[in-house]
């Protein structure tokens, strides 16, 4: 596998000059495009290569944990009525919603709109409260308690996040967020700026493989419905508007964010992780996708 992991990243390196970094999040901009890493986990090995323990942001990384952390504090019903699972075939950061009004059926929870609602939805005194419980999720299921915020990318965002602002306020507008917007968007800012390295999205990525049940350790992290319904949403929304042509050439639930990390859940199989941070045009790792095509295909990792 090792000797696989190093070929892939090997065949995918000159993917990387097509790619640019983010900009829109200056802080983004330090990072070294050069930076290739992924890891692959199961419940028995862990094979890794390139720049696997180098940290980055998890930016959108941390969308599908708002999501189960929503799912784990609710139930299903809430979370549906808020935020619907359509594809929207749009940016993720999109606001030119066409009919008269925001509507749940316009958004779902891996574009930022849908990420920004489901905030709302954290069980917490305050919404400081409400993003410590995201990291605690974060670090358990990665099983790496040592993970924080990048205080610098955090600023970052929360200087120049002026179109999350203007979706927020669109949720307000539409009678979809009752909360400070401002409050909202720090727990989103915080969640964006936890940084992680392919390890730890691997590991993520793993519990989700395995149905809520961190197989390393026996435990039993969350209900397996909530699995399905974060594995089933990953599918047919995780890579925005690159989803479809995803689904058909790697064929696996997972989650792009712009700080050039990728998570992968290949169900009952594997949790795979993946760092570049150049991206394509969609705001997706582009030697990333690269990679996970590739090891797609030699490992036969499509569900379909
Ligand atoms: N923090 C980023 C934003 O809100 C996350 C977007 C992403 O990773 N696609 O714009």
């Amino acid at each position: 596998m090792k000797t696989l992991l190093n070929k892939i990243l090997k065949e995918c390196r000159p993917y990387i000059k097509q790619g640019r970094l983010a900009s829109y999040i200056p802080e983004l901009l330090k990072a070294d495009k050069k930076e290739f890493g992924i890891c692959v986990v199961s419940a028995d090995s862990m094979d890794f290569a390139g720049d696997y323990d180098k940290k980055f942001t998890m930016q959108s990384v941390i969308k599908p944990l708002i999501l189960l952390m929503a799912l784990m504090d609710n139930g299903e019903e809430p979370v549906r009525q808020l935020v619907g699972v359509e594809s929207t075939g749009k940016p993720f950061d999109a606001f030119n919603y066409s009919d008269l009004a925001l509507k749940r059926e316009h958004i779902n929870p891996m574009i930022n709109t849908g990420a920004i609602a489901l905030c709302s939805l954290i069980k917490g005194i305050d919404y400081r409260k409400r993003f410590d419980r995201l990291l605690e999720l974060t670090r358990k299921l990665s099983g790496n308690p040592e993970l924080e915020v990048d205080e610098q990318v955090y600023a970052s965002e929360k200087l120049t996040g002026n179109k999350n602002r203007a979706l927020a306020y669109m949720l307000k507008a539409y009678g979809m967020l009752e909360d400070n917007v401002e409050d909202v968007l720090d727990c989103y800012f915080r969640g964006c700026s936890i940084k992680a390295s392919a390890v730890d999205l691997a590991n993520i990525a793993l519990v989700f493989a395995n149905g809520g049940i961190d197989v390393k350790t026996g435990e039993y992290m969350f209900d397996k419905k909530y699995a399905r319904y974060v594995n089933a949403v990953l599918m047919t929304c995780g890579m925005y508007d690159g989803s479809g042509e995803f689904a058909l050439n790697v064929g696996v639930p997972a989650k792009s964010g712009v700080g050039g990390g990728i998570m992968a859940v290949v169900p009952g199989r594997m949790g795979i992780g993946l760092y570049s941070p150049a991206l394509d045009s969609k705001g997706n790792s582009i030697a990333g996708i690269k990679a996970l095509e590739l090891l797609s295909r030699e490992l036969d990792l499509s569900i379909f």
